[in-house]
């Protein structure tokens, strides 16, 4: 899979490039390109956000850089993606989707966001990760392609996705490792008994029973 992501702030995807992201990159299971719009800016100072029309707070990202910079990267199997406010909320499903296309571009809004143009050129998948407003666009795209990475073919086992919260309706039971005795803190012993089946029926019981406390939604 490619994911070309558009940013005013290439310096913030750092974290793309740790663990289980890095090894998937290095293994070639998912390419990941930072694009910096601002190259694309065709003004001699490289600006790249402009007042609203109408007035109002704020700035908004002008509609040429972004444009050049989608078009710079766009293919006839691109899926474009613009996390905002107003889209569709990112949940397991959406994400499962996501992880299925071949190459997805980012679109990063900043600032106010952007010049609402681009929306009508390219029509891009809109998601929001939450009912509320975060200052740009780079942290939520990192939320999707790390969530939709976990999906993708060999970048994590089948076995843990099979028992992970969600997967199937649930949240995950509890889970311990070392030491088995900590401050007085103990394991529950069915997990130390070396019974697979009683474990099993446990943890099934676990799951339910910490889902009914606290998202009985997810069992409705
Ligand atoms: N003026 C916009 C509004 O009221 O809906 C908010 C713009 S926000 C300050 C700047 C950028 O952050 C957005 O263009 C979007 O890319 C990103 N963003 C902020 N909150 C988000 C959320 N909950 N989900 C996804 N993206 C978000």
């Amino acid at each position: 899979m490619k994911i070309d992501i558009l940013t005013l702030f290439p310096e913030s995807f750092s974290y793309l490039n740790s663990s289980i992201l890095k090894r998937a990159q290095e293994s070639g299971k998912i390419e990941i390109n930072i694009i910096d719009i601002r190259a694309f800016s065709l003004d001699k100072h490289k600006k790249c956000d402009d007042y609203p029309f109408g007035g109002g707070a704020g700035m908004l990202m002008m509609v040429q850089p972004v444009y050049d910079a989608v078009k710079s990267v766009l293919d006839e199997n691109a899926t474009i993606v613009m996390p905002s406010p107003s889209g569709k909320t990112l949940n397991v499903e959406s994400v499962k989707q996501l992880s299925k296309q071949e190459h997805i571009i980012f679109i990063c809004g900043h600032y106010e966001g952007l010049d609402q143009r681009i929306i009508d050129i390219f029509h891009p998948m809109e998601i929001s990760i939450g009912d509320y407003v975060l200052t740009g666009g780079e942290l939520p795209t990192m939320v999707i392609v790390d969530a939709l990475s976990r999906f993708v073919s060999g970048v994590i086992s089948e076995e843990s996705l099979k028992e992970e919260s969600f997967s199937s309706g649930k949240l995950e039971y509890p889970q311990y490792t070392r030491p088995a005795d900590f401050m007085g803190y103990k394991v529950p012993d069915v997990l130390l008994s070396g019974n697979h089946a009683e474990i099993e029926k446990w943890r099934k019981k676990q799951a339910i029973e910490k889902t009914k406390a606290v998202r009985p939604d997810l069992l409705k």
